[in-house]
């Protein structure tokens, strides 16, 4: 089901190695352990992990994160790159993977994308007024920060009531953003929140159970 998205083509890169040359001579200009810092490299790099099918967890809700250039541990003449996250942590995440069909968001994986950063609002909102500590999928207490979970339905279903099946989601166009946002056109961004505001239920939840949930 994987299918080829070229998606280097947007930004003319004529070929996937093109691309791959341009980002080996980013990443071998820093030496171990230090920052990509040149604007520009940051972009492009922060453009192309945003293609990893597990860029959103990867990031975590980070909008201003830092890539960092580290020694590979399993393979010491490679260089592999860190996301430093907003709250400090970090995570290990693989360009070439970012570049694999297999590696690369699925169109579902950008709309899912998009319709988030979409709500964002919604979700502060629901978390700045939240009083209620218990999580609602494991009903335990939650002791750190709690995190808005979807209850029912699922956000997976808010889309398909929202968007359609596969087949029309496939015909809406995403744009990219800076730092890998994903957005809509307006209007439809517009009619997506409000009916994200009427439909969906959101309630606290710890973040590892909703990573461990099904979609
Ligand atoms: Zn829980």
């Amino acid at each position: 089901m994987a299918k080829t998205n070229k998606w280097w083509l947007e930004r003319s890169y004529k070929t996937k190695k093109s691309l791959t040359d341009e980002i080996r001579k980013i990443i071998n200009q820093i030496d171990d352990d230090y920052f990509i810092t040149d604007e520009e490299d940051l972009e492009l790099l922060t453009w192309v992990l945003s293609h990893h099918h597990d860029y959103l967890s990867k990031i975590d809700g980070s909008t201003n994160f830092k890539i960092k250039v580290r020694r590979s541990l399993a393979n010491s003449g490679n260089k592999e790159l860190l996301i430093i996250r907003d709250d400090g942590t970090e995570v290990d995440i693989s360009w070439t993977k970012a570049l694999n069909p297999q590696g690369s968001s699925t169109h579902k994986e950008d709309l899912r994308n998009a319709a988030v950063q979409a709500i964002n609002y919604q979700v502060l909102q629901f978390k700045d007024k939240n009083t209620d500590t218990i999580c609602c999928l494991c009903k335990m207490q939650i002791e750190e920060k709690i995190e808005a979970c979807h209850y029912e339905p699922r956000l997976d279903e808010l889309l398909t009531q929202f968007f359609g099946d596969k087949d029309e989601m496939e015909k809406i166009e995403i744009k990219d953003g800076s730092y890998a946002s994903r957005y809509f056109d307006p209007e439809l961004s517009e009619r997506w929140t409000t009916f994200h505001a009427n439909h969906a239920t959101l309630k606290p939840a710890h973040k590892k159970c909703i990573r461990q949930r099904k979609r």
